[in-house]
């Protein structure tokens, strides 16, 4: 029988383990660097590395590897074995504590935008001790990794983690000096988030047929199915019984490395699923997120089953995204989004929750660059997910409360009602003071901000470093202004009040999905940027370079190589798709399709030899209907060709990019729609790829 608190942590190095096994002075000198981040000495180091190889040798671990976050959105690692010898020429197993604080894997070949160009190239990863070490198992084999930060020789960060450890440490001085004015003094506050991971899962065969899924996670060709997501019946629906064992599988996995697996459901798209995990301290968070990401693809392959991680793996269904819930805590476990039973004397919420307001008003460009990647735009603005517009959803209930400071007559809150179900077996419900609106980037859900933009695929990294940095820098403003006041009370609401006024704009409580907020947003000036490619230069806007540098988050250099990092992949993943669907069209399609024709001209002549009068036009309609066809594809890919060598050729990383989007997705687009409807006119035999009725239904 299993019981989750049997198994839960049981691969972690964490507190528990670090008491019973630390001498107490060690114990408490590690402590105070995790839990107040204080400097670790070299001798605590030592010890702790020790007793840390003991338990994973314990555990039956041969090796240990830094494991890191390189600028790919993916993990890495590069394993080393315990292995020393003593004087006598013994072997024994060892881990040194500068083995554990640092590691120089050099790793020259992942992405740094000429940071690692200069004389001093090398990469160095260091222990993030805040982020408790743990075992991982792959077909019984079990390695101890170690979270570690990616910086140059220089200091520059190479990374997703450093830049979001540094927002955190942002975040917490300013909210502890805007506390200081509520006479608040936590030892630290930090964001916490809980990330919701939705991802398909199909057939391996079905997966190994298809080239475009291997290169790319995602059909690039597929006419639609008889069936979609029309009756949304796979929503929340009963869960099918290979996918209920692979869930438990997952939950057991994660169990073990700690990680609060909660959440498990069918997603509206067939074969789409969702994943939660209770909510943690946000680089905790970050590095949970991309061990789940890679255990469901470890897992479905037990299964022989694939998981889909891309944003948008099928035309024409929901793709996929993440759910980035965020707020901050104090080290006391005090949520600063908590409204209460009264929000509208709870000036301290009110001031925290005008920051956000404030500060997602003044950069919506930067949390959009956030979640920009290449197959996330195929998701954005699309009609299952959030436009690429950013605004906030409050809720009736704050509205109402912004309403009255606005206008200077704050009195009452508008409290809970009760929702009558109408059925009198169930219970009167207390109904949540936020309503729900799943059309909103941004939304304010009951005591946390819910950031839907992120795609599915992408580290959570990126979003919480512009959360954080964006929120910390409005309360540092904040804090500038409240410090110098005289009558802290009058200026607190005087400060809420023009923060509304100022930011109103950004708030949005309708329909995010209609046409008609597309024009409302242009009309309030707020900006849509629906491309990737137009969104990534604001990485290095000024207003950018200003507001990363104010919080210490990102030197102007660190921007400038991640902006060509970005714009980079940008072109190479557009590149491997176009590439894809060359290959596939001339190897796959037209020789399958030819085939196809062939058969129907034989039989259109064998039967004219039999029968004396006309039966043969149906199949001669058919065949001139075809091969009209694949004059048309041949037309289209040999456009896809030329456009695809003009961007190959360009050498301006913007341009390049520029390139890809409005010439060779344009193309790649003409191109599946005359193949998308041979799919429907060849048949069945003689189609060379599984379809998405096969794909999306067959598990
Ligand atoms: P919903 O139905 O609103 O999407 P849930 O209540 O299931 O949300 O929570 C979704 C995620 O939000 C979970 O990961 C949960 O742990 C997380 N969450 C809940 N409260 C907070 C909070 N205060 N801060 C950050 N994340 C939170
Ligand atoms: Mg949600």
């Amino acid at each position: 029988m299993l019981k989750i608190t049997d198994v839960f942590g049981s691969n972690v190095f964490n507190e528990k383990v670090m008491r019973e096994r630390l001498p107490k002075d060690i114990f408490y000198k590690l402590q105070r660097t995790v839990k107040e981040g204080e400097k670790l000495e070299k001798d605590v180091a030592n010890v702790v590395a020790n007793a840390m190889k003991d338990w994973a040798v314990e555990k039956g671990a041969t090796h240990f590897t830094h494991w890191f976050q390189p600028m790919t959105g993916k993990t890495a690692e590069k394993h080393d074995a315990f292995l020393n010898f003593t004087k006598e020429g013994d072997a024994i197993e060892d881990l040194s504590g500068k083995n554990l604080i640092m590691g120089e894997p050099d790793a020259s070949s992942f992405p740094n935008g000429g940071l690692r160009s200069t004389f001093e190239a090398r990469g160095y990863t260091t222990w993030d001790a805040t982020s408790p070490a743990f075992l991982k198992e792959t077909d019984g084999v079990l390695t101890l990794c170690i979270p570690t930060a990616f910086c140059s020789y220089i200091g520059d960060a190479l990374d997703t983690k450093t830049p979001l450890l540094r927002s955190m440490e942002a975040l917490d001085l300013a909210t502890r000096r805007v506390l200081r004015l509520f006479g608040h003094y936590p030892k630290r506050t930090y964001p916490v988030v809980g990330a919701e991971q939705e991802y398909f899962l199909i057939d391996k065969r079905l997966y190994q047929d298809r080239k475009d899924l291997i290169y790319t996670g995602r059909t690039l060709f597929g006419a639609q199915a008889p069936k979609g997501q029309e009756l949304d019946d796979h929503y929340f629906g009963s869960i099918k019984q290979k996918i209920t064992s692979f869930m438990k599988d997952i939950d057991i996995e994660l169990w073990k490395l700690g990680i609060s697996a909660k959440t498990k459901h069918n997603e509206v798209a067939p074969a789409q699923h969702e994943f939660a995990s209770i909510f943690t301290i946000t680089n905790i968070a970050t590095d949970q997120n991309q061990l789940l990401m890679e255990t469901l693809e470890k897992v479905a392959n037990r299964y022989d089953l694939v998981c889909l991680l891309h944003e948008k793996p099928f035309a024409e269904v929901n793709g996929s995204g993440k759910h980035n819930n965020w707020s901050i805590a104090t080290s006391e476990g005090f949520n600063l989004f908590e409204p209460g039973d009264n929000p509208h004397s709870n000036t301290q919420f009110l001031v925290f929750l005008s920051a956000v307001i404030k500060a997602v008003d003044q950069y919506p460009e930067l949390l959009r660059m956030s979640s920009s990647v290449y197959s996330n735009d195929f998701r954005l603005g699309g009609h299952e997910a959030p436009p690429a517009i950013i605004s906030i959803f409050l809720g009736e209930q704050l509205e109402d409360i912004l309403r009255q400071i606005e206008q200077g007559e704050l009195s009452h809150s508008k409290t809970a009602e009760r929702l009558d179900t109408g059925v009198i077996t169930l219970p009167l419900l207390k109904k949540d003071v936020t309503d729900r609106n799943r059309t909103s980037p941004f939304a304010f859900t009951g005591n946390k901000f819910e950031f839907r933009m992120v795609g599915s695929s992408q580290t959570i990294a990126d979003a919480n470093i512009v959360l954080n940095s964006i929120t910390a820098d409005v309360l540092n403003q904040f804090a500038d202004t409240l410090e110098q006041s005289e009558n802290l009370s009058q200026s607190i609401i005087e400060l809420v009040s023009q923060t509304i006024k100022d930011h109103r704009r950004v708030i949005f409580n309708g329909d995010g999905y209609s046409d008609e907020w597309v024009e409302e947003a242009e009309k309030r000036g707020l900006p849509n940027i629906t491309s990737t490619v137009d969104a990534i230069p604001h990485m290095i806007s000024k207003k950018s370079i200003d507001v990363f540098s104010r919080t210490n988050v990102f030197s102007e250099e660190e921007l400038r190589s991640r902006y060509e990092i970005k714009l980079e992949a940008y072109s190479k993943v557009a590149n491997i798709e176009a590439r894809t669907m060359v290959h596939m069209v001339r190897k796959e399609i037209i020789p399958s399709v030819i085939n196809y024709t062939r058969t129907l001209a034989e039989s259109i002549l064998k039967v004219e030899q039999v029968l004396e009068y006309d039966a043969t036009h149906t199949q001669k309609s058919l065949l001139s209907d075809i091969s009209l066809l694949i004059e048309e594809t041949h037309h289209t890919l040999n456009q896809l060709e030329s456009s695809l060598e003009r961007a190959q050729k360009e050498n301006g990383i913007l341009e390049k990019a520029k390139l890809y989007r409005n010439e060779v997705l344009n193309d790649m687009k003409r191109l599946r729609e005359p193949s998308d409807k041979l799919e429907l006119l060849v048949g069945k035999d003689y189609w060379p790829f599984p379809t998405y009725g096969d794909l999306l239904f067959r598990i």
